[in-house]
């Protein structure tokens, strides 16, 4: 072979394809890597590392076959994929029992490889680590949330936050105690192993899986199966970023699914289909890449599986991205960005290949969807399909509990409920299986907490990330500031539709700005000498059937003029809606940008006058 000038793009490409695969073949079998100049291609010139015998054999050697392939390319790795390279993320136990016992936090990149393990050292928003669980459909039981407490209490702040992939954190753990948590978690029943970096984050299911009324199928078994699929194949902690998987079971609170990696989302055929050879029933249907910080929403792919499916199927999804994301670039390394480049036919032929088999496909308008969402079924007191049986929704103040409360709360579960407390992505929890005789008894107990199960219509969509006080990303602190905006909107005006208020802190999006009614991201801005916290201002963001990117409106508003800026917008949609129906994202929708600034303008000074 040769270098030779005279050989087109297409050849070369070939000999690049071949050289890969063969490389690919060396490395399954421990043998060192062919070079780009034995096959005589331009670019030959690698450092020593690059070109490092990929000796990984098992279930490992897939992420390092796919970083062989972009090294025998000419690629060059980012520095998250070196450092897994360098050293494998999952075999760190010694290390990190090292260090404890050092009293020390780790530095560089074994920052980022800790995160395999569920522990994030935070500096310089706290210097501690973070540390973040698995809970799959965010169900954990009485027993666990009162162990979880006690480990926080223990060794952390004294105090979890309820995420939004409904999941817990514990915080300001300090350095001689991460595997005390981690043990301890382990001894609950626990398994954090792959909750940070790039893993599969907590599997989310409808969080009232299994006692919904309107809901289809209950999907807490197949978050659970995924989550234990998941712990049990290594080749699922070999992707090249972060990654999402949601399960949809219709009913009344939604899990996001749309905004997932993978989303499946339940719906009925009636009749048997008999183009699909789908007999009626209740299936998943696939959809893949959402990913709202990169505004895109999940697109449905026309697969449609049997419920029984859904776990191999995400696995073969799974093992795709894995070959084919990008190790080169942190910001395109999401699935996202390979179905934008090959497009979902080419995607999901691979997916199938990977499968075994071809998966069934039938058009969306031949599905009955799932039932309408209830902006308001995560918060206060809703019956279940079992006969008078409740679950009871808590608000959690941006997503914030105590020890004690936490305490209290699997007190509450175990005595009127069945032991069982269900977390939301709403940052908030359910407490489920209370007869009606307890309803009354479990609000006192609520009350006595210094929780509730009602909200307004601010209180009951408020989502934070974590902000500034915790997160070295944040540009502001989101949680406080929520609360502000919270009490100022509650102090000022009576509005008669939920508004989902979502502030975040960073272009990571964990409080997925760009999907609330009103998104702020944070930002700083000069005032006077000073850089102070401010947000750029989205509105009429939504999800599902609202499914909506928000649009900004305002950029650069300073925190503490945000609540009023906030209001005036409000104002200036109930001042100008088409009816009372219209709620706040259909008013923003129908109008232009520079409309509603007028609009909203107005309000103000008719306020003001
Ligand atoms: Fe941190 Fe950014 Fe996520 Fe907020 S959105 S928790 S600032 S990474």
């Amino acid at each position: 072979m040769t270098n030779d000038p005279a050989f087109s793009d297409e050849q070369r490409h070939y000999l690049e394809g071949l050289l890969s695969g063969a490389n690919a073949a060396r490395a399954l079998r421990g043998l060192p890597t062919l070079s780009r100049a034995m096959a005589g291609l331009a670019g030959a010139a690698q450092t020593p590392v690059a070109l490092t015998a990929s000796a990984v054999s098992g279930p490992d050697a897939m992420a390092r076959q796919a970083q062989d392939k972009v090294i025998a390319g000419g690629g060059k790795l980012c520095k998250e994929e070196k450092a897994k390279r360098e050293k494998n993320a999952l075999d760190l136990w010694d290390e990190m029992a090292d260090r404890a016992a050092a009293g020390a936090f780790p530095k560089g990149t074994d920052v980022f490889l800790m995160k395999y393990h569920g522990l994030f050292h935070v500096a310089p928003a706290q210097n501690a680590y973070m540390c973040r669980l698995r809970l799959p459909g965010g169900v954990v039981s009485a027993h666990q949330f009162r162990g979880i407490a006690d480990l926080a209490e223990k060794y952390g702040g004294g105090y979890a936050h309820v995420t939004t992939r409904a999941n817990l954190q514990i915080r300001e753990i300090g350095p001689g105690d991460p595997l005390h948590v981690y043990d301890g978690l382990v001894d609950l029943g626990v398994i954090i192993r792959g909750s940070g970096a790039d893993n599969i984050r907590n599997v989310t299911a409808s969080p009232t899986a299994g006692i919904d009324r309107g809901e289809l199928i209950d999907t807490l078994p197949l978050a659970k199966a995924m989550h234990h699929y998941i712990l049990n194949h290594r080749e699922m902690y070999g992707l090249p970023r972060k990654f999402n998987i949601a399960f949809d079971g219709g009913g009344a609170v939604s899990p996001l699914a749309d905004t997932n990696d993978i989303g499946f989302t339940a719906v009925r055929i009636d009749a048997s289909d008999a183009s699909a050879a789908l007999p009626a029933g209740v299936y998943m249907r696939l959809e893949l890449g959402g990913i709202t910080g990169h505004k895109d929403f999940a697109r449905d792919t026309g697969v449609i599986l049997r419920p029984d499916q859904c776990v191999k199927v995400a696995a073969a999804v799974v093992r795709v991205f894995v070959r084919t994301g990008d190790r080169t670039d942190r910001n395109k390394a999401r699935l996202k960005y390979v179905l934008d480049a090959w497009g979902f036919d080419k995607f999901m032929a691979e997916v199938e290949k990977e499968y075994g088999s071809q998966l069934p496909r039938l058009e969306l308008e031949k599905c009955e969807s799932r039932g309408p969402v209830d902006p308001m079924g995560h918060i206060g007191v809703h019956p279940q399909k079992q006969d008078g049986l409740n679950y009871i929704g808590v608000v959690v103040p941006v997503g914030r509990l105590t020890c004690r409360q936490m305490h209290g709360l699997a007190h509450i579960a175990d005595e009127f409920g069945s032991g069982v407390i269900r977390l939301t992505v709403w940052q908030n929890l359910l407490i489920s299986d209370v007869p009606d005789a307890h309803v009354a008894a479990v609000k006192g107990r609520l009350k006595a907490l210094g929780l509730d199960d009602a909200a307004t219509n601010v209180r009951a969509g408020l989502v934070a990330c974590t902000g500034n006080t915790g997160c070295k990303f944040a540009a502001s602190d989101t949680k406080t500031h929520a609360g502000v905006i919270a009490d100022y909107l509650d102090a000022t005006l009576q509005l008669d539709h939920p508004i989902n208020i979502h502030l975040t802190g960073c272009h990571h999006s964990c409080a997925q700005h760009y999907i609330g009614d009103i998104g702020l991201l944070a930002s700083k801005v000069a005032r006077g000498e000073e850089m102070i916290e401010a947000y750029h201002i989205h509105i009429g963001g939504g999800y599902g059937r609202e499914q909506h990117i928000g649009r900004e409106i305002y950029r650069d508003v300073c925190a503490d003029e945000a609540p009023a800026v906030i209001e005036r917008m409000l104002v200036g949609y109930q001042q100008h809606r088409s009816d009372e129906r219209e709620t706040f994202s259909m008013f923003t929708r129908r109008h232009e940008l520079d409309e509603l600034r007028r609009l909203f303008d107005a309000a103000d000074q008719l306020a003001a006058s």
